[in-house]
C-alpha cells in the first residue's frame, strides 16, 4: 500500500509512538504525534535495549547516535543479597553484543529528533480523552479540540485511552510487588554490567547510565500494601532503606546515596485481544503492558512500531495491513509478557534451603554451561523484526 500522504495521528510521544512515527514518515506518510505532556522532558530513569530492540533503532538509522548516548552492557552478575556473586552471565556470548543501558529521557530525545528530521510534527499539551473508530476515525482532546485522520495509532502507554476504545476496561490485578526506582551518582566507578542482588521476597537491579556517571537502581519487594501503578509517584528514600536494611554493604551504600525515589505498584494486565479495528491500532504498553522482569517494555514497543509501518506499507489495503500487524506481533509479545510474569519468583526465594538449592543450581549451570544459559534467550534477543521474515 502506498503510504504517501496517508494522514496518521499518533497518540503519545513515548518510545513506541516516536519510533512508529519515524518509520511511517520514512514510508511517505503524513504523521503528527499528539502528546499530553507540556514538554519532552527529563522523566523516567534507566531502560534496557536488548539486541532485538537495537535492530529496530539500527534500521531507523539511529545506531550511531544511540551508541553515543548509551552504555554498552557487558555482563549480568547475579548476587546473593548479602553480597557474593552467584553467577556471571557474559552478554558477549549472544550473537550480537548490541545490548544497552540508556536513560529513558535520552532515548526519547534521540527518537523525537529523528522523528522531526523525517518530517513528523510533534504537538505537546494534547491529552486525548476519547477516540471514535470508523471510516474516518476521530480523536477528541481534553482541551475541547478534535481532529480526524486516515489512521489513529494509540501509543499512549500504560493507562491507554485507545486500549479502552478497542477492548473496554479490563481491570489489572496487583501482583503484591512494588518497585522503587532511582538514579544515583556512580561513586564506585562501577563498570558496564548489571548487578542483581537476590534476597528473600526482594531483589535489587543496578546498572550504569550516561557514560557511567550514574547508576540506575530498581528495588522490588513483595508486599501486601497496595501502591498506585504510576511513573510519577514519589516515596521517602527512608522507606526504601528500611525495606532493604538487611541487604549487604554494596546495596546499603547505593541506598544511602539516594536523594529522590519513585515507587510504583506492579500490576499484571492481560495482553489486549483487539489491537486494531476501523482505523485505530494500538502498540507498546497500550496493547500489552508487561512486568519489568524481562526488561523488554521498550524493545517490544520499538518492534511493534517497526512492524506496524512495515505491514502497512506491504499490504493492499489499510485493513489488511492492520490485521497483518497484529498477526505478526501477538504470539511473540504474549511469550515475552508470560516469561516476565514467571520470572520474579526466581529472584525472591524466601525459604533458605530453597534459595541455597537454587543458587547452587545457578552456580553449577554457570560453571557447566554459561553459554547455554544465555543462549536460552536466543528466541528473544536474536530475533530481528527488520529482517525479511521479521
Ligand atoms: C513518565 C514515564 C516514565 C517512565 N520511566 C520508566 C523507567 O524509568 N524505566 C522503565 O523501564 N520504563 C519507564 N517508563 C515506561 C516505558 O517507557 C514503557 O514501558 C516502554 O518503553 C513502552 O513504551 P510505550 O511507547 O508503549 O509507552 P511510554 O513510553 O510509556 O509512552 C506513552 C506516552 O503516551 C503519553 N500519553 C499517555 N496518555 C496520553 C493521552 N491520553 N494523550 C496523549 N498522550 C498520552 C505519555 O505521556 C507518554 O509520553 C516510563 C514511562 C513514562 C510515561
Amino acid at each position: 500500500m502506498n503510504l504517501d500522504k496517508l494522514s496518521i495521528a499518533v497518540i503519545g510521544a513515548g518510545i513506541g509512538g516516536l519510533a512508529a512515527a519515524r518509520a511511517l514518515s520514512l514510508h511517505g506518510a503524513d504523521v503528527t504525534v499528539f502528546e499530553q505532556a507540556p514538554e519532552i522532558a527529563e522523566v523516567g530513569a534507566g531502560l534496557q535495549i536488548s539486541p532485538n530492540g537495537f535492530a529496530v533503532l539500527r534500521a531507523l538509522g539511529l545506531a550511531d547516535v544511540l551508541r553515543a548516548q548509551a552504555v554498552r552492557a557487558r555482563a549480568v552478575s547475579l548476587r546473593d543479597y548479602r553480597g557474593g556473586e552467584v553467577l556471571r552471565l557474559d552478554l558477549g556470548v549472544l550473537d550480537s553484543d548490541d545490548y544497552y543501558f540508556i536513560h529513558r529521557a535520552d532515548l526519547i530525545e534521540v527518537l523525537a529528533s529523528a522523528a522531526r528530521d523525517a518530517g513528523v510534527r510533534i504537538r505537546l499539551l494534547q491529552k486525548t480523552s476519547e477516540i471514535e473508530c470508523g471510516p474516518r476515525p476521530v480523536v477528541r482532546m481534553a482541551n475541547g479540540s478534535s481532529l480526524d485522520a486516515d489512521l489513529i495509532i494509540g501509543a499512549d502507554g500504560l493507562h491507554s485511552v485507545a486500549r479502552r476504545t478497542l477492548n473496554g476496561t479490563a481491570a489489572p490485578f496487583f501482583t503484591r510487588q512494588v518497585a522503587w526506582r532511582a538514579t544515583i551518582p556512580n561513586l564506585w566507578n562501577r563498570g558496564p554490567e548489571a548487578h542483581v542482588h537476590m534476597g528473600p521476597m526482594r531483589h535489587v537491579v543496578s546498572y550504569p547510565l550516561r557514560g557511567g556517571s550514574l547508576i540506575n537502581l530498581v528495588a522490588v519487594q513483595e508486599r501486601a500494601a497496595w501502591t498506585e501503578e504510576s511513573w510519577s509517584q514519589r516515596d521517602d528514600p527512608m522507606a526504601l532503606r528500611a525495606a532493604f536494611a538487611d541487604f549487604g554493604s554494596e546495596v546499603g551504600r547505593m541506598l544511602e546515596a539516594i536523594e529522590e525515589v519513585h515507587l510504583w505498584g506492579l500490576f499484571r494486565h492481560p495482553v489486549s485481544p483487539v489491537w486494531q479495528r476501523d482505523g485505530l491500532a494500538i502498540l507498546g504498553d497500550a496493547a500489552h503492558p508487561t512486568l519489568p522482569f524481562m526488561a523488554q517494555g521498550a524493545s517490544m514497543a520499538l518492534e511493534d512500531g517497526w512492524v506496524l509501518a512495515d505491514a502497512l506499507s506491504g499490504a493492499g489495503t489499510l485493513d489488511e495491513g492492520l490485521a497483518q500487524y497484529q498477526a505478526r506481533r501477538e504470539g511473540r509479545v504474549r511469550r515475552v509478557v508470560e516469561a516476565a510474569s514467571r520470572n520474579a519468583w526466581k529472584y525472591h526465594l524466601s525459604f533458605p534451603p530453597l534459595r541455597w538449592a537454587a543458587h547452587t543450581a545457578l552456580r553449577a549451570g554457570g560453571v557447566v554451561a554459561p553459554t547455554r544459559m544465555m543462549r536460552q534467550f536466543d528466541w528473544l534477543y536474536a530475533h530481528d523484526v527488520t529482517a525479511a521474515a521479521g
